[in-house]
């Protein structure tokens, strides 16, 4: 027996499906990309049953291309979209509406005439996060609202609420599974991250039947196992699905962040950073937001977590906007071929600034230009921008977390760029560690699966399993470092409060 573990990791515009072995190593992979919806401006959704058959052919594909024989396969892990709500009927497995995507804004009204009524305390101190259209629990009020019949039939317990992982878990084990992982409940605003419960008070304020959620479990057990009858996994069947968690909280643990003060940050279209706070339940007194990182073996480990929302969407914006570059990759030679940014500050809040900043007003600007000013300078003014966002971030989970940043572990797309990561190391004052393999997400979900299965036996396996592909260390002056962050806030100064 040579145990591997397969991961389904489900995102945004994508499923994919990866078989790792026991030491972590990819075998195959299989991933489909699958379209987005846009029923109105700021509306987002996707097809519940296309997100099912893109996974379920990714897993078939996987496996088949593993070359592996079925007894080789330990186990499923899962790993997703998180915030995403679906509603489907208990008896015959329909959707009952198309899944509402966390990125979709049609609840913030709902969200303003909450804070209005004065939940916003409450929903911090309980969910650890601000009122947001964002989370599940508003999408879920929508559907319930505005599906004819809704609510009818879910308090008479015919329709099942999940997040993607659930769905997923419910479909996989032919219907015998409703459940979710702690990682993703925290993310619905219905869960309480202190009991550990779905919270009454607050499914009764926004109107939600309790008999409509999944049973809340850990992201390490058995969930149940693979059924028979899915087409093109027959040869899968009883291989158990035993771990879960949402995708940020999957790579906090890919990332091998198993300890009170250890992070990641991935940079993607926007950044998620992460820090692990351990046994304690975090208070952000700086905006950001406390969840769960994920609960093993009777034991809950807490995160604080906070976003940028314009990253890697800056470079893009950069390509296909201003056409100052040709590819991504062009930004690294252009910022490396000027000494320094030339004056230049480029602030992306083109849809406002996040942690610590928050501010929904703020516009993206370009300031210091002088007729000297080159493309260069402009490409590295971007890049510097999402340094100094992430630095922000940092600076401000810091002073939350009480304690100094050691090292920060980096993954996502624009993490492979060379000149972003030293400068991020140079500004930030610490180790920046890229990881040699960069699927830190699809791992984390791996692991928790593998560890239940027997693959792994220690959660601190996984700081084994994690090599490091490369260290980024402060270079620059610390002096000129400071001086270029005070620069950096001024500029942001500028963008502040620019919408009215
Ligand atoms: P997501 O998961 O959010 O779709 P990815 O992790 O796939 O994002 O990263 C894609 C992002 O990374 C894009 O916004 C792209 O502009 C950026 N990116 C990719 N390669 C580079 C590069 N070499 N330098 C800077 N940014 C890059």
């Amino acid at each position: 027996m040579n145990p591997h573990v397969i991961a389904l990791d489900q995102g945004t515009t994508s499923s994919r499906a990866i078989v790792f072995d026991a030491s972590g190593r990819i075998v195959s992979l299989a991933q489909h990309p699958f379209p987005q919806i846009y029923p109105h401006p700021g509306w987002v959704e996707h097809d519940p049953m296309t997100i099912l058959y893109t996974q379920m052919d990714s897993l078939s594909e996987a496996f088949r291309r593993s070359g592996l024989p079925r007894e080789d396969i330990a186990a499923i892990g899962i790993t997703n979209q998180r915030e995403t709500t679906i509603v489907w009927d208990k008896a015959t497995g329909r959707p009952v509406y198309n899944a509402i995507v966390w990125q979709c804004r049609r609840t913030a009204p709902l969200c303003e005439q909450l804070r209005q009524e004065g939940w916003e305390e409450k929903v911090r101190e309980k969910t650890g996060l601000l009122i947001d259209a964002y989370f599940s629990g508003t999408k879920l009020r929508w559907i319930l609202d505005n599906v004819p019949g809704a609510r009818e039939r879910a308090e008479r317990g015919e329709l099942l609420f999940g997040t993607v992982d659930t769905w997923l878990i419910w479909n996989l084990t032919g219907g015998k599974a409703h459940v979710t992982d702690y990682s993703n409940a925290c993310r619905t605003m219905l869960f309480n991250i202190n009991t550990l419960e779905w919270d009454r008070e607050l499914c009764e304020a926004l109107r939600i039947p309790l008999c409509m959620l999944p049973k809340v479990v850990s992201n390490s057990e058995e969930y149940g196992t693979l059924t028979a009858h899915i087409m093109g996994l027959d040869e899968l069947q009883g291989v158990p699905i035993c771990g879960a968690a949402g995708d940020q909280q999957a790579a906090l643990l890919g990332q091998g962040c198993l300890f009170p003060g250890e992070a990641k940050n991935t940079y993607g279209t926007g950044c998620f950073a992460v820090m692990n706070t351990g046994a304690v339940r975090p208070v952000s007194r700086n905006g950001l937001l406390s969840c769960v990182a994920w609960g093993v073996g009777g034991k809950v480990d807490y995160c604080l977590e906070g976003s940028v929302f314009n990253a890697g969407s800056t470079v893009q914006w950069m390509r296909d906007e201003l056409h100052l570059i040709q590819s991504a990759e062009e930004t690294q030679t252009l910022a490396e071929s000027v000494e320094d940014n030339g004056g230049v500050y480029l602030v992306s809040a083109f849809t406002g600034l996040g942690a610590p900043h928050w501010d929904m007003y703020a516009r993206g600007a370009i300031v210091g230009l002088t007729r000297g000013t080159t493309r260069a300078h402009i490409a590295r003014a971007g890049l510097e921008g999402i340094a100094y966002q992430v630095t922000d971030l940092v600076r401000a989970m810091e002073q939350d977390a009480g304690a100094p940043m050691q090292i920060l572990r980096v993954d996502g797309g624009a993490s492979v760029n060379r000149f972003l990561m030293q400068f991020q190391a140079d500004i930030l004052r610490c180790p920046i560690d890229r990881p040699a393999m960069v699927e830190t997400t699809a791992l984390g979900a791996a692991f928790l699966a593998g560890l239940y299965a027997g693959v792994w036996s220690n959660m601190t396996d996984i700081i084994r399993i994690r090599e490091s592909n490369c260290i980024f260390r402060p270079k620059m002056d610390a002096q000129l470092a400071r001086d270029y962050v005070d620069r950096w806030h001024r500029a942001v100064e500028r963008a502040k409060a620019w919408e009215q």
